[in-house]
């Protein structure tokens, strides 16, 4: 068992480190002041070919491990949980698109997203059916070559960014009576509706409402009726991501609350030294490196070609519940400093934007499953292996 990175995954780190910081963390703060997505971002993650490290590179991906895809999202997420979010259901449409499509649509479409000049995400959601997604009830009926859907898909991540989108659609009864299409955002009769949401401000939330959507027949992605085991299978994947976006944001909270325990003087001492404090910082700490292994065994997992809904489940309610632990407490260290957004008192002051990590971790606890859809997962799997 080796716990260290490669070299390479080590170089990754630094790279990807070194444009988060420079780019994408301004960025951010800007993003969620506007409450808008950038497709700029992401295709700029794309020229520098992070946006496709599980295509194959017949079809012009990286083909990477999944092991350094944790690490980028993890950098990215450290700054910015938004952008991270989009990257994440970017991976869902090509890892839905790899699985199950048919040799024409990833001709089509994966090399462009491979490179981040196609910007993908995922649409399941319904105003009646989140946690229990096989309840979606939005139909999609077949007249001659196309498929006309219709209805509204309520919450998704980069609607109002993104280029094409996996959505899935009734088309039977029954678990079996779901299918899965891809969606070409110019697609006439589709709108993209944008969300005013607490965090996560810069992915480009909103709904997708659709009105009489034509789509042609090559456009299912696997066989009629495939669609739920597509959207679970593709959301084991979608967890660690969503689990390295909790784990981004326990990070940055981590280094923000140090920093300021180390300069920050109270009663003739650096907060620091309180005990309180320090044992807090431990405990942290020690959670997000238990974070990182859990995320990284999934991922491992993931590249051995065995089946991780378990482990991926564990990784994610653990790792987005930290997130929140810890942006809370990076709040506490800072005292009012943390709590206020008051842009300009903030940089007089050299002070970070400390409450935006909260409001994006507390996303995190529900996108792609909520903690208790995710201790369900977990605990039934137990079960079932107690009875063997
Ligand atoms: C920021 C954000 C981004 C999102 N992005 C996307 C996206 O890109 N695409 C997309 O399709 N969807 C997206 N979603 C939707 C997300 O997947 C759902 O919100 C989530 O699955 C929960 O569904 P719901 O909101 O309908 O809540 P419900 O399913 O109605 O759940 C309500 C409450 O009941 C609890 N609950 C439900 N069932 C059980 C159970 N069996 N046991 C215990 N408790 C239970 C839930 O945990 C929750 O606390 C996003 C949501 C958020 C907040």
């Amino acid at each position: 068992m080796d716990f260290g990175y490669t070299k390479e995954q080590e170089e990754l780190r630094a790279t990807v480190r070194e444009f988060a910081e420079k780019v994408i963390m301004p960025k951010d703060i800007e993003l969620d002041r506007e409450c808008k997505g950038s497709h700029e971002i992401l295709e700029e993650l794309g020229k520098r070919e992070w946006m496709g490290f599980i295509v194959p590179r017949k079809y012009d991906g990286q083909e990477k491990d999944s092991i350094s895809l944790n690490i980028t999202y993890t950098e990215v997420a450290r700054a910015s949980a938004s952008i991270a979010a989009n990257m994440d259901v970017h991976y869902l449409l090509m890892e839905a698109i790899l699985r199950w499509g048919s040799e024409e649509l990833k001709e089509k479409y994966l090399p462009q997203l491979a490179k981040g000049k196609l910007i993908g995400a995922f649409a399941i959601t319904e105003r009646g059916a989140g946690s229990d997604a096989a309840a979606i009830k939005e139909p999609a009926v077949l007249d001659g070559n196309e498929w006309v859907l219709n209805g509204e898909k309520c919450v998704v991540v980069g609607a109002t960014v993104a280029d094409a989108f996996i959505c899935f659609f009734r088309t039977g009864e029954g678990r079996k009576g779901i299918t899965a299409f891809v969606v070409e955002k110019d697609t006439p009769g589709l709108k993209a509706l944008p969300h005013e949401p607490m965090g996560l401000r810069g992915c480009g939330l909103g709904r997708l409402v659709f009105d009489n959507v034509r789509v042609p027949k090559e456009n299912v992605v696997g066989n009629i009726g495939d669609g739920l085991a597509i959207s679970l299978g593709t959301l084991d994947f979608g967890r660690i991501g969503i689990g390295c976006s909790g784990l981004g944001v326990a990070i940055r909270s981590l280094e923000l609350a140090t920093q300021f325990a180390r300069e920050r003087e109270a009663f003739g001492k650096k907060i620091g030294e309180f005990e309180e404090i320090m044992f807090r910082l431990a405990e942290i700490a020690t959670e997000v490196d238990s974070a990182r292994l859990l995320l990284d065994r999934a991922a491992w997992l993931r590249d051995q070609g065995v089946r991780y809904t378990r482990e991926c489940a564990m990784a994610k309610w653990y790792a987005t519940e930290l997130g929140k632990r810890a942006a809370d407490f990076a709040i506490q260290v800072y005292g009012h400093a943390g709590y206020v957004r008051t842009q300009d008192y903030l940089q007089e002051r050299n002070l970070p934007v400390v409450e935006k990590l909260w409001r994006d971790a507390r996303s995190l606890t529900i996108a792609e499953g909520t903690t208790e859809i995710q201790k369900f997962v977990v605990g039934r799997l137990v079960l079932a292996e107690e009875r063997k």
